[in-house]
Order: structure tokens, then sequence, then C-alpha cells
């Protein structure tokens, strides 16, 4: 452990505990090649401190790492495995303050919406996991010849590479841990560059819950560098990844050299459709917090707004009304909130697209611009008029804009839903059950909320259509995702009754 990083704000408590080397083979070690991360607090700009990078020879130590450890923890049984996830979700909710205010410093979450999506979510997560570890089962098997037996096994693959975005770090590296060890994989977490924090304060929870040395290893580092070499690396067996879709398309050619099991999460432009008969109190609000909850940097955001014509300009008026009041800057505490956008990098791209916006014919009926010039804010944005063949209709933007459109009845609003390359989330608001449960069905959108937006839970299955992904996480699909099936086959002696 070590309090190497510099203090800004009265976070030295804070950072006091917090690991500052790789996470490999039960250690912390220094980059090989001594690489740095700046830590930079979003709410105002300020690099508050660094954080190890992994080059190319740490990933390959890693990896091996994870080779030898691989051997006793497939080995390891199911209960024992499944106390040891258990003990990480009561750590994680131990130091919940901590890690929510990592999180907040790191993201720029704000603490309400930190403290809520962090350790708890995590830990939900892991519990849910700890739960499969002795329920993973194959099956005796009938076959068209006599006196064979035979049955099916699932068995891990070995070393996982697991990389995840900075939206929501640790809930991220929970999705992908959890469900790696509790099938008896071990892995290899790459966080986002931008997001460290959480990341490293788990590799002290895995050493805490007596993770096996190896079993979990955490190399912050660079996308194009330690990101790369974990996705070529032969000692890789899976990849499963979280990101944008360019980087998912990069990695599934990346894994082809020694075909790598892929599953990828990625991005998502979701269509929220409210129909004229939707409880409107209930649809407003839904609507504002499907897209300005975190600020918009969520991969389910409900980016397309679809309003049946004739509520159009009442809902419309009261959705604007709504965002002028969300609170943003650094008062921005609560839950729903607006805290900045991750980074000074990442702001500029959301301000340039809502520019493109504008270019292309696209109205701003609020916001549409930077909050102050402290961090990096971007204020809640509503556009309309745009084209659906515009930038801001087709493109993920990942940040508080949301584009509206009306539409004329079910057809039209199926049409325009479905008119994407992307299918992650979709939300229909009706008080009309069978035409929700119509458009649940004709949406091409790996989830569907009715009346509602964003619930995701360990129970369901969670991934995209279209080009937002490969595979599904969570429920049952993880288990299946991160085991590969046996089939044993014995020729028996002709049974002694028969003869
Ligand atoms: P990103 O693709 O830029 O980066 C994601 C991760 O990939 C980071 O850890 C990064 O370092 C790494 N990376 C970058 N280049 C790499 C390379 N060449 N090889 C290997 N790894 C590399 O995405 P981001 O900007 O961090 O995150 C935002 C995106 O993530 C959005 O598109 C969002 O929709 C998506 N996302 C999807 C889900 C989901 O579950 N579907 C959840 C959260 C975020």
């Amino acid at each position: 452990m070590s309090t190497a990083y510099a203090v800004a704000r009265g976070e030295s408590v804070l950072f006091a505990d917090l690991p500052s080397g790789l996470y490999i083979g039960g250690e912390w070690v220094k980059p090989a090649d001594g690489g740095q991360i700046d830590i930079i607090d979003p709410r105002t700009g300020e690099t508050v401190g660094t954080a190890p990078a992994a080059g190319t020879a740490d990933i390959d130590r890693a990896v091996a790492a994870g080779s030898q450890a691989f051997r006793t923890w497939s080995r390891t049984a199911p209960a024992e495995r499944a106390r040891i996830l258990w003990r990480i979700a009561d750590l994680l909710e131990q130091h919940g303050e901590t890690l929510a205010r990592l999180e907040a410093l790191d993201v720029g979450m704000p603490m309400d919406l930190a403290r809520e999506l962090t350790a708890p979510r995590a830990a939900d997560t892991f519990r849910y996991y700890a739960g499969w570890c002795g329920k993973i089962e194959g099956n005796t098997t009938q076959t068209s010849l006599p006196d064979v037996h035979a049955y099916t096994r699932r068995e891990p693959y070995g070393v996982c590479a697991q990389i995840v975005p900075w939206n929501a770090p640790l809930k991220m590296a929970a999705w992908k841990i959890a469900p790696c060890l509790a099938t008896g994989n071990v892995s290899v977490l790459k966080p986002a560059e931008d997001t460290n924090l959480t990341a490293l304060f788990l590799s002290r929870i895995m050493a805490e819950a007596g993770v096996p040395p190896g079993v979990v290893n955490i190399v912050p580092g660079y996308g194009a560098v330690a990101g790369a070499a974990l996705a070529a690396h032969p000692g890789v067996a899976k990849i499963a990844f979280t990101g944008s879709v360019g980087t998912g398309k990069t990695i599934a050619q990346a894994a082809l050299g020694n075909l790598k099991k892929v599953t990828l999460e990625l991005g998502g432009k979701s269509a929220n459709v409210v129909f004229a008969d939707a409880d409107l109190d209930r649809a407003v609000a839904g609507s504002a917090s499907a897209i300005f909850l975190h600020g918009g940097q969520v991969c389910v955001a409900a980016s397309r707004l679809y309003v049946e014509r004739s509520i159009y300009p009442e809902f419309m008026a009261r959705l604007v009304e709504l965002a002028k009041k969300i609170v943003i800057g650094r008062e921005a505490k609560g839950f729903a909130d607006l805290g900045p956008m991750v980074s000074e990098r990442h702001m500029r791209r959301v301000i340039g697209m809502i520019e493109t916006g504008v270019s292309e014919g696209a109205t701003v009926l609020t916001g549409g611009e930077r909050h102050g010039d402290e961090g990096f804010y971007v204020r809640p944005t509503i556009l309309a008029d745009a084209a659906q063949d515009s930038t801001v209709v087709r493109e993920e933007i990942f940040g508080p804009v949301v584009v509206a459109t009306p539409f004329d009845g079910f057809e039209d609003a199926l049409r325009m839903a479905n008119d994407s390359i992307y299918g992650l989330g979709a939300s229909v608001w009706t008080r009309d059950l069978s035409k929700a449960h119509h458009f649940a069905a004709e949406v091409q959108s790996g989830m569907v909320w009715i009346n509602s937006h964003g619930i995701l839970d360990p129970h369901l299955p969670f991934g995209g259509y279209r080009q937002s992904g490969w595979g599904r996480e969570f429920g049952k699909e993880s288990i299946d995702a991160y085991t590969q099936m046996k089939t044993v086959v014995t020729q028996l002696d002709p049974c002694p009754i028969a003869s």
C-alpha cells in the first residue's frame, strides 16, 4: 500500500489506503516501464494524482499469474468460491462510503448517485453469482448407440481479459469479475484510463476477501497499450469487453489470433416511445431521468425520444421545464442532479455533437452549451426538429442530450425506433398493455422497459441487438458465457441382464 497520491481538496484521508501499484499475482507492483496516468477530478479539472499504467510486459506478467492461479482456482470447491464472492460483497458494502467518494471524485457522479450505483450494485452482483457457484450443471444424455454412457460438463475457459469503460467503473468491474470467478475462471481486469480509483481499491478488497493470488489481477492502463496487449494475448482464452462499438470491433479483430471467445457490451441509441395514452406525469419524469441521469453517460441512455403528435407540445413543454430545474455544477449532490462529463475531451465531444446537430437543422429547446467554466459540465439539452438521418439521431452522444421527434401511431413509432444500427435498450410508455407488449415484441432491442427505463439487475440477462454487442451478461447467460461444454462418452460392456 502507499499514499503516493498528490492530494487536493482535502481528499488525503480518501487516498490514504489506496494501493498505488498494479495488482498482479496478489501483490502490488510498479509498472515495468514506470508508466502513469493522471487522475483528474472532472468537477474541477484539477489533476489530483496519478495511477499506475501497465505496459505490455506487465500484461504478460498478469496473464502468467492468472494462468498459474487457474490451475487451483478451477479446482476449488464451489462452496469455497461462493464464500469468497459473498465476502467480497460484504467488504464492498463495508467500504461503501469510501468507494462512493472515490467514484464521485474520479467520474464526477453526484454523491447520492455514487452511493447508489457503486458499492450496493456491485455487492448485489457478487451475491447473485455467489449463488451460482454450486449450480453449474451438465446433463446425462441418451445416445442412439447401445451401452454408451454419456454426460456433459460445463468447464471454465482459463484467463479472461475483462476491459471496462469509465461511466460506472466499479459496477462494470463487478459485472465482469463476479461471473468469471463463480465459474472457476480467473480475471485480468483493465479499467478505463480515465477512471482507476475504485478498481485500485477493489484490489485491496480482493486481497482482504481471501481471493487467492493471481485469481484477480487489476491492471490500469491505456487502451491502445494495455487493452490492445490483452486483446491480442495468446494466453488469454476469453475476452469480455464493455465500451464503444469502434473499440469492440478492434478487439474482435485482435481476438482472432487465437480465436478467443468474445462477449461485447457496446454502445446504444435507445429509443423512448411515449404514446398519447401514457400516464404523462410518470412519462415526463421517467423520460427526463432516462437521459439526464448521470449526465447521459449511460449505455442505455434514452437519447432518442419519440412522442405521439397529439401530446407532443404539452409533453415537450413539461420536459423542458423539468430539464431547466435540474441542479448542475458543484452543487450537484442528489441522485438526479447533473454532474460533469468524465473528461474535458468528452465534454468537447458532446458540445461538438450538439453544434453538429444545430448545423444539420436541429433546434435547441433548452441547454445546448457548457455550464460554467470550472469542471466539465454540459447543460441538460433537448433538441427538436432533427431529421432522422442527422448525426444527433444516428450517433451515440453519451451526454445529457436528447433528440425529440413526434410520431403518428404505432407503426410510425416502431419504424423510427428500429431505424438505428444499435439495439441496446428501448422503452414504451402507455396504459394499453396489449400495445406495450406488441411493441416489446417488435422492437429490435436487447432490453425493453414498459412504463419505466433503465432497470438492470443481475437476475436479468442484458445485452444488445445489432451493433450493440455480442452475447449477454447477467443471469444464467453469464454462466454459459464463461463456461464451455465438454461431452464425456464411455463405452460400457453389455448389460449383464440383457445378455
Ligand atoms: P471505449 O471503447 O473508448 O473504452 C472502453 C475500454 O476499452 C477502456 O478500458 C479503454 O481503455 C479500452 N480500449 C480502448 N482502446 C482499446 C484497444 N485498442 N484495445 C483494447 N482495449 C481498448 O469506451 P468508453 O468511452 O470508455 O465508454 C463509453 C462507451 O461504452 C459507450 O459507447 C457506451 O455506450 C459503452 N458502454 C456500454 C455498456 C453496455 O453494457 N453495453 C455499458 C457502459 C458503457
